[in-house]
């Protein structure tokens, strides 16, 4: 249910509102817009004696029910679309974001090296893995705390913020130390423990979709965040598995004008792992920005064929230069211009 005050309510009024909520044992989450306030109410079932009374209370213009079954990712809860802060960069505003990198942080010379690479070629956030999913537990795994301390010095010298995945619940606190956006990965969509642990940070929070989730189930996982009190939630579409296998995923496009309508969450598009393939990551990243994506999510590596993970769908320096020539000029058509990197006089790495 949602509880929604017209401007001129007070806030003595709103705050009654909340106390009568929190007294049924309910919880109260405020969105407070220009013109109207909306307390999204979660907990129990709610009986209709119960929203009459809401409705009677004074500053009160309206009580509705939640149609969908996720309520703070809804529109209803918040008509606004929602602008997440990463640094001095927004995602969902006016601007398109990429954030670009290497699927995993490898050493220092490779991660400065793309990092200045992507920055310079337009890239506003810098990706990179330290404690990676990986399909096998006999491949690379990442290099964890020490993949860390390389990102933060990739920032401390490029001036970008970082994003990066943690996997465990007991990671987060780490992880949060260091990363500027919380990656949640595809096979972690619905670990609801550390989507709880993500959620009681203040960290952005990029949530991938899952690789056999619907639409709805993602929404639901974001809820588990949003119900925490953490509302910096991305919402990144990287394909899913289908009867397809000539591509390592199938990035569903349609995804994105359709969680545009249902939710105020930015979405991302990562047209990496969507793909799998390196020649198709420009033509659906260029499609991701015509079907309205607030980002999109790229890997980047200096030696693609040398990658200790998903080489295959890594851009070179090169490519991914050619490529955001093309995104500057589809984001400008669609009225998305790029947004642009941290100042250019950011200190370089020695
Ligand atoms: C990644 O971004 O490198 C990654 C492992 O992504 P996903 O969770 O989408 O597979
Ligand atoms: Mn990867």
């Amino acid at each position: 249910m949602i509880i929604v005050l017209g401007q001129e309510a007070t806030q003595e009024q709103i705050d009654e509102v909340v106390a009568i909520v929190e007294r049924r044992g309910l919880r109260a989450h405020l969105s407070i817009g220009e013109d109207r306030t909306v307390i999204g109410v979660i907990g129990h079932e709610i009986s209709d004696d119960v929203r009459v009374g809401f409705l009677n209370l004074p500053g009160v213009e309206d009580v509705v029910r939640i149609s969908r079954p996720f309520k703070l990712s809804g529109r209803q809860f918040r008509h606004q679309d929602t602008e997440v802060r990463i640094g001095n960069v927004a995602v969902g505003g006016p601007g398109l974001v990429v954030m670009a990198g290497p699927c995993a942080v490898e050493n220092q010379a490779m991660l400065l090296e793309t990092a200045k690479a992507v920055r310079d070629a337009g890239a506003s956030v810098l990706r990179g893995g330290a404690f990676k999913p990986r399909t096998s537990p006999y491949t690379f795994q990442g290099l964890g705390t020490e993949g860390l301390r390389l990102l933060a010095q990739a920032r401390a010298a490029t001036g970008l913020p970082v994003i990066t995945e943690v996997m465990a619940p007991g990671d987060v606190e780490e992880v949060a130390a260091t990363a500027d956006v919380l990656q949640i990965g595809t096979r972690n969509m619905q670990n609801f423990n550390l989507l709880a642990a993500v959620g009681e940070t203040r960290t952005p929070v990029l949530l991938k979709r899952g690789i056999s989730s619907t639409v709805e189930e993602w929404l639901l996982s974001a809820e588990y965040i949003l119900s925490r009190g953490n509302y910096d939630v991305m919402l990144c579409e990287r394909g899913i598995r289908t009867f397809e296998t000539a591509t390592r995923n199938t990035l569903d496009l349609s995804a994105v004008p359709l969680v545009k309508e249902w939710s105020h969450l930015p979405v991302v598009v990562d047209p990496s792992h969507g793909t799998g393939r390196a020649s198709l990551v420009g033509p659906m990243a260029l499609a991701a920005v015509a079907a309205g994506a607030d980002a999109l999510l790229i890997e980047v590596h200096p030696h693609p064929a040398e990658a200790w993970s998903d080489g295959p769908q890594s851009l070179s320096f090169d490519v991914f230069r050619a490529l955001m020539t093309a995104v500057r000029a589809v984001a400008g058509t669609v009225g998305r211009p790029l947004v642009s990197p941290v100042a250019a006089d950011a200190p370089v790495v020695p």
